[in-house]
């Protein structure tokens, strides 16, 4: 039992439609082992690309399928169906993730590895990669994937003591059926995706579709940092599951040189206690999280230019994830802006004394700047990161601030192909900047950010 068996969906017919980073992965798996699959993409350019496909709209022929899979991006319901989703519906087929088949296909196989599903507004992919990190550590076969990259239909079978670490998104946890976790986790609940899930009671609740069918052993894991999670774990408490609650604010959490802030420490809480659960020792632990190398954009130093330090959060796409970052700096320049989600930035006036000057980008600049006029913040419109980088770095030598920040607390979807796009551009002009050598030596970084190693992982979107 070391490979999926290519007749263990033999009898099935699937339908894939959204051939991104999972659905093309999904596709391929699923005809690799014996499915009979219809794949399709609105968009033709992808459909040329996914090669020794059956192509098909199946929109255009009976909906007979054992399930629909449909890209987590794809709406099914809010804010407006796809039609293969509304055929679905009426034939009363099941729409599926690829992490529902993934489960699927390690039971029918035998194996009885343990499945860990992570989900939250802010911290899935560090907490995903850093338990992945203390498995890996310990000894234990373990595998991350899932929205974080790669797909879950492109993850080995692994035996019956490995472990699968999954980052799920609301998107996909709205579309599992029988799927368990034996270790779920819930960071914390902010705004986000409403269009989605039409209002914050209905983005929760797809959220709290991580602990469904959890029994008495499996564990689940709530950050109580949030009022929403809060209201979660009194509702857990009626749950067989064994409940365990973390906080970020907690005494005496042990963490590493890249894990810096108190969310952070909120991951770090997360992972330990999954990890507890699965057996590893909390000396094990400990080590691991100093070994941690990091993900990038997400605080990560790009360059240091003058004493400057610029910092890279791209991944920072609402105002709480971005409020991590700049608590983290006494004073500092800020690149922010792209497509602003529900909000804006008027949540982090708060830390608006911080700001020595901001510079926004992108679409809703404009909004943003009306907050920042509002709170007496100084700033300019320069609109694209090409602009912004080198005025920013301008004015941290004028204005004596040690770090330029780019936490954008916005989607990047207007100018960037996502946020890694956008981080990477600002580490290539960060990069380019030329010393001015004029700078005053006592420009020392207030947070020193750790070098971050891994590779950057591929998003399927949603949160
Ligand atoms: P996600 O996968 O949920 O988007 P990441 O681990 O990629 O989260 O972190 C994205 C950004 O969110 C980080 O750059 C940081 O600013 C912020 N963040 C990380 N962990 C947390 C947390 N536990 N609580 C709040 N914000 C966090």
């Amino acid at each position: 039992m070391t490979t999926f068996s290519p007749t263990l969906f033999s009898a099935k017919r699937y339908a894939v439609v959204g051939l991104g980073s999972n659905g093309l992965p999904a596709a391929r798996f699923l005809r690799s082992m014996g499915a009979q699959v219809v794949a399709w993409d609105d968009n033709p350019a992808v459909r040329a690309a996914a090669q020794g496909l059956e192509l098909a709209d199946p929109t255009q022929y009976p909906f007979d399928y054992d399930a629909l899979v449909l890209s987590p991006g794809i709406p099914h319901r809010l804010p407006k169906p796809h039609p293969a989703a509304e055929r679905a519906i009426a034939a009363g087929v099941p729409i599926l993730c690829d992490v529902e088949l993934l489960f699927h296909a390690v039971r029918a196989s035998g194996s009885r590895a343990r499945f860990v599903g992570i989900t939250g507004t802010n911290g899935k992919s560090t907490t995903t990669a850093l338990l992945h990190h203390i498995l890996d550590r310990a000894g234990i076969p373990a595998e991350a994937g899932a929205n974080l990259g790669p797909a879950a239909l492109s993850l080995p079978l692994l035996p019956h003591h490995g472990v699968y670490v999954l980052e799920m998104s609301s998107y996909m946890l709205e579309r599992l059926a029988e799927m368990r976790f034996d270790a779920a986790v819930m960071l914390n609940l902010s705004a986000d995706h409403i269009d989605r899930h039409g209002d914050m009671a209905g983005y929760a609740r797809a959220k709290c579709a991580i602990f469904d069918r959890q029994r008495s052993h499996h564990l689940a894991v709530i950050g109580i940092d949030d009022p929403n999670c809060r209201d979660i774990a009194a509702w857990l408490d009626t749950k067989p599951a064994h409940l365990v609650r973390i906080s970020g604010a907690a005494p005496g959490l042990t963490r590493g040189p890249a894990l810096p802030g108190e969310h952070n420490a909120q991951n770090a809480a997360a992972a330990t206690a999954v990890a507890r659960h699965f057996g590893v020792s909390d000396d094990a632990i400990a080590s691991a999280l100093q070994t941690y190398p990091g993900l990038p954009h997400r605080q990560q130093c790009v360059a240091t230019v003058d004493g400057v330090s610029f910092i890279n959060d791209s991944k920072a796409t609402n105002a709480d994830a971005a409020e991590r970052a700049l608590v983290c700096y006494d004073r500092l320049i800020w690149i922010a802006g792209g497509m602003a989600k529900q909000g804006g930035i008027e949540p982090l006036a708060p830390l608006f004394p911080r700001i020595a000057h901001a510079f926004l980008i992108g679409r809703d600049a404009p909004g943003l700047a009306a907050t920042l006029a509002h709170h007496g913040v100084p700033f300019d419109i320069p609109g694209t990161l090409e602009a912004a980088v080198p005025a920013a770095f301008a004015a941290a030598t004028r204005h004596h601030a040690p770090t330029v920040l780019l936490s954008p607390a916005c989607a990047s979807w207007d100018q960037f192909t996502g946020y890694d796009q956008r981080g990477d551009r600002f580490a290539e002009l960060a990069q380019a900047l030329s010393p001015t050598h004029l700078a005053p030596t006592h420009l020392a970084p207030t947070h020193l950010a750790p070098t971050r190693l891994a590779a950057t992982p591929s998003r399927t979107g949603g949160a």
